[in-house]
């Protein structure tokens, strides 16, 4: 993943019930998960009557340390990483978001986008709710605060029978941990144990940080309520197609996690044979930008037999901002986390294995560092289909105007970023390396076949009115 380039993830959620370390492992799940958002972060814990809450911008190890972890008491917990997909990135909008209502304090992180967000805020509005935030996960509390009269079960299956979109969540009340996905399961959710502890995670990447052992993915549609008396779960919701969001494969969790009941590495490496396959090309060597397209590139050099190389060598140092130099130096900000090696590149035919291209513009730049460092041909081979359309369910290119791919041809965007030539994966090849049905997928940002239609001004900050 190319952070600060590529697109961002909606979020990240984790929750914990019954451990008496509930804040501590919080706080690692979300160091596992913090790829899936980097502009806030926080915990929120209940020790029965009390709640307990601290977030803040930036990233897990600049929001906690140690006496703030502390105070963080409770057996119950829930956390959050942050990428805005609804609402700006500004503190009153990190998660999870808390609300008191009737004598019952709720704290939910949500991941995902609900795509009637706009209709349902309004009409909340016009009965008299007064919103703090501008995200879209705050409607999911008001819907339950005011359904909660016949108990908690009641309020979730009336919340959710009303929104639409994707949310995987995690909801935590004085002495319930709740873990709920949309019906179509766009974003990934799942269940794991600890000492008989129960831990709900987006990636299995969490769980594996905190030692818990992976029970079972919470399954599309369902509402999981955990309590003193156990772990019930209820199904509310007519079946519907799964439309598993196929950009989480090919791009956005972690390669050591296993989603949808597939191991993301495997995946990425069999995105790259396929590749291979279809696009059978001559070269000296073929790389990545580290650490995007390293998965891809394993299994492409692997079919095709071309050696791999690491043509540029990534500086693992780099924060989210770095002073730049007084006098203007060329493409600082590329080789600052990129540096090319030029004994490799020179006068080499060389092949990039990238894992996708959304505005083109770091691609176009970091080509241009290969050129000057001697390289004689350079192509690229992408491990997805173009992105022609943009995305309602949580992940960051939701214009078209943001998608190079939407506004020209593959020649075209091939001139741009200045390749001797341009291979992007077919739809059915992607498809096929997951081994999973093609109407199992949401592709809709590669087809425009939305499983969820969205409302018409639908953005990311639609509800900052
Ligand atoms: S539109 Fe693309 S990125 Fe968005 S949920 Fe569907 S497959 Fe994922």
């Amino acid at each position: 993943m190319t952070l600060g380039h590529g697109p961002k993830e909606a979020c990240g959620v984790f929750g914990v019930f019954g451990h008496d370390d509930a804040a501590k492992l919080t706080y690692f799940g979300l160091y596992a998960l913090q790829h899936r958002g980097q502009e806030s972060a926080g915990i929120v814990t209940s020790a029965g009557t009390s709640i307990y809450e601290h977030k803040g911008m930036g990233l897990v190890h600049d929001v906690f340390n140690e006496p703030i972890l502390n105070g963080l008491r409770g057996r119950v917990a829930v956390g959050h990483v942050r990428y805005s997909t609804t609402g700006s990135s500004v503190a009153k909008n990190a998660q999870p978001f808390v609300a008191s209502h009737g004598g019952k304090t709720l704290a939910i992180g949500h991941n995902g986008n609900l795509t009637n967000a706009r209709r349902l805020r309004r009409d909340l509005e016009g009965k008299g709710s007064i919103f703090q935030t501008t995200m879209d996960s705050e409607i999911i509390v008001h819907l339950l605060a005011r359904n909660l009269k016949g108990g908690m079960e009641e309020a979730l299956v009336k919340a959710a029978s009303q929104i639409q979109g994707a949310y995987s969540c995690v909801l935590m009340t004085q002495d319930q941990l709740i873990a709920f996905r949309d019906p179509h399961g766009f974003r990934p959710l799942c269940l794991g144990m600890l000492n008989g502890a129960y831990i709900v995670a987006s990636e299995t990447c969490a769980l594996d940080l905190v030692d818990a052992r992976y029970l079972r993915d919470v399954a599309p549609g369902e509402i999981l309520m955990i309590g003193e008396e156990g772990l019930k779960s209820i199904k509310p919701f007519p079946k519907c197609q799964s439309t598993f969001c196929i950009f989480e494969y090919i791009y956005f969790a972690r390669p050591d996690s296993n989603i949808f009941g597939h191991n993301v590495y495997a995946i990425r490496k069999k995105l790259g044979m396929k590749l291979a396959q279809e696009y059978p090309l001559k070269a000296d060597f073929a790389m990545p930008f580290p650490d995007s397209g390293n998965y891809a590139a394993i299994g492409f050099c692997h079919e095709s037999g071309i050696p791999l190389e690491m043509g540029v060598i990534r500086n693992h140092y780099v924060g989210r901002t770095f002073i730049e130099p007084a006098q203007s130096m060329r493409d600082f900000g590329v080789k600052i986390k990129l540096n090319p090696v030029r004994e490799i590149l020179h006068d080499k035919r060389v092949v990039i294995v990238e894992d996708s291209i959304i505005r083109g513009t770091t691609s176009k730049m970091r080509i241009k560092t290969l050129r000057e460092a001697g390289a004689k041909e350079v192509h690229m081979v992408v491990s997805c289909p173009p992105h022609r359309y943009p995305c309602f369910y949580g992940i960051d290119f939701s214009t078209k105007g943001e998608l190079i791919a939407c506004q020209h041809s593959v020649e075209e965007v091939q001139n741009f970023i200045g390749l001797d030539s341009l291979c992007y994966l077919s739809l059915p090849g992607m498809v096929e390396a997951t081994g999973i049905q093609q109407d199992g997928f949401c592709l809709a940002c590669f087809n425009g076949k939305y499983p969820i239609q969205p409302e018409a001004d639908i953005a990311k900050l639609c509800l900052e009115y």
